[in-house]
């Protein structure tokens, strides 16, 4: 049996590389590295993928949180809410522009922002929401976009996470992750579920003027070129990785289905698990399973679990260990763990387990069999 990965990029590749190839070295042969036709078209394709008016290419998903902020011009002291349960980035951004990141509580099934620990947090000082469209399902969108409304905030989604996962409303209206809110932001880091060979970011909005002011942060705040009228910073997408990207987003509908079929076997061959629960799905979004992530039951000794699991050749990883407020650059008197049982619950308990779109059966079995025997 082939080694288990947590991703197979090199097996991903190879299945499309003429067409990368030749993709590549049109970009090589026409010299335009920086700016240029893929990066337009590329940015076109997403566009009509998502359904969304605008597409702002930038260099990487952490830059697409921060232009998106610093677009929305959101000032020092404005207060931002978003999960405790989450990658760094977010409130690493949302830290680094001076504004106040408010952690707050996850749902315990979906992992993914509390819409009435949303409601909790909002003061006078709030000005935006960032839900983070974890693992792969969207928030609560609904409720995100009512108490928005209701208090008059911005909502920048985190796509990096959820890029081709659908959102249903109420009314039956269906959105793609990330063209919900106001901004939506992805990240194109090699392993996300739309990957290219380097780093990349998108902004996606609806909004005419908001998508001018993104172009013009992302591009040193220049609107007319050598006239600066905003503070803004560098953050491209080079042509390279738009070239790659045009002809990887071809093929995102199949990589989703691909990574729900693994989602789908993992499901049924690990429901009967005694110490482990296998992924809720959130009740009003598709899951596009950027990660499929167990929660141990309490006691489970999970580094143990994993030892074993690694000297069986199974790799699994631990997204995430800690959450925001007991990270040591965001911890804040604000907060005590007596605020955040879920998310602390959580980081003790998550496990995520092998998925990408290149697995063969052989293996998915060997995984089910041996997490059986070792978890129970
Ligand atoms: C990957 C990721 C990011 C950051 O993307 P980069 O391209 O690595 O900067 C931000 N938020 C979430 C939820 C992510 O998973």
């Amino acid at each position: 049996m082939q080694k288990i990965e947590m991703a197979d990029l090199v097996g991903q590749y190879r299945r499309i590389k003429p067409e990368i190839d030749q993709a590549i070295q049109k970009v090589l042969d026409t010299g335009r590295f920086i700016g240029g036709p893929a990066v337009d078209s590329f940015s076109a394709n997403l566009a009509q993928y998502l359904d969304v008016k605008h597409v702002v290419p930038c260099a990487n998903g952490t830059d697409a949180l921060q232009v998106a902020m610093m677009a929305l011009n959101l000032q020092p002291g404005d207060e931002v809410i978003t999960a405790d349960f989450t990658y760094a980035a977010t409130a690493e951004v949302i830290a680094l522009l001076k504004l106040t990141p408010i952690l707050v509580e996850v749902d315990p099934d979906t992992f993914n922002i509390d819409p009435s620990a949303i409601i909790r947090a909002i003061t006078p000082a709030t000005k935006a929401i960032v839900p983070v469209h974890l693992f792969g399902q969207c928030a609560d969108m609904e409720a995100i976009m009512k108490i928005a409304k209701e208090y008059n905030l911005y909502v920048i989604e985190d796509a990096a996470q959820a890029i081709g996962a659908f959102y249903t409303f109420s009314d039956g209206t269906r959105k793609r992750a990330g063209t919900i809110g106001t901004v939506g932001t992805t990240s194109f880091f090699p392993s996300k579920n739309l990957g290219c060979y380097g780093d990349g970011g998108a902004m996606f909005t609806n909004d005419d003027t908001l998508a001018k002011r993104l172009k013009m942060i992302a591009n040193h705040g220049q609107t007319v070129q050598y006239s600066f009228d905003d503070i803004g910073c560098n953050s491209r997408l080079d042509n390279m990785q738009a070239a790659i990207l045009d002809v990887k987003l071809k093929y995102l509908d199949e990589y989703c289905a691909a990574r729900q079929k693994v989602a789908a076997f993992y499901d049924k061959a690990l429901a009967s698990l005694k110490n482990a629960k296998t992924p809720v799905r959130a009740a009003n979004s598709t899951h596009v399973f950027h990660q499929y992530t167990l929660t141990l039951a309490a006691g489970t000794d999970r580094d143990a679990v994993r030892k074993t699991l690694a000297d069986r050749g199974i790799p699994t990883m631990v997204y995430y260990p800690k959450p925001m407020h007991q990270q040591k650059a965001y911890a804040s008197p604000r907060y005590s763990d007596q605020d955040f049982p879920i998310s602390i619950r959580l980081g003790l308990s998550v496990l995520s387990l092998p998925i990408h779109t290149e697995m063969p059966q052989e293996q998915l079995d060997y995984i089910a069999k041996t997490i059986t025997e070792v978890i129970g």
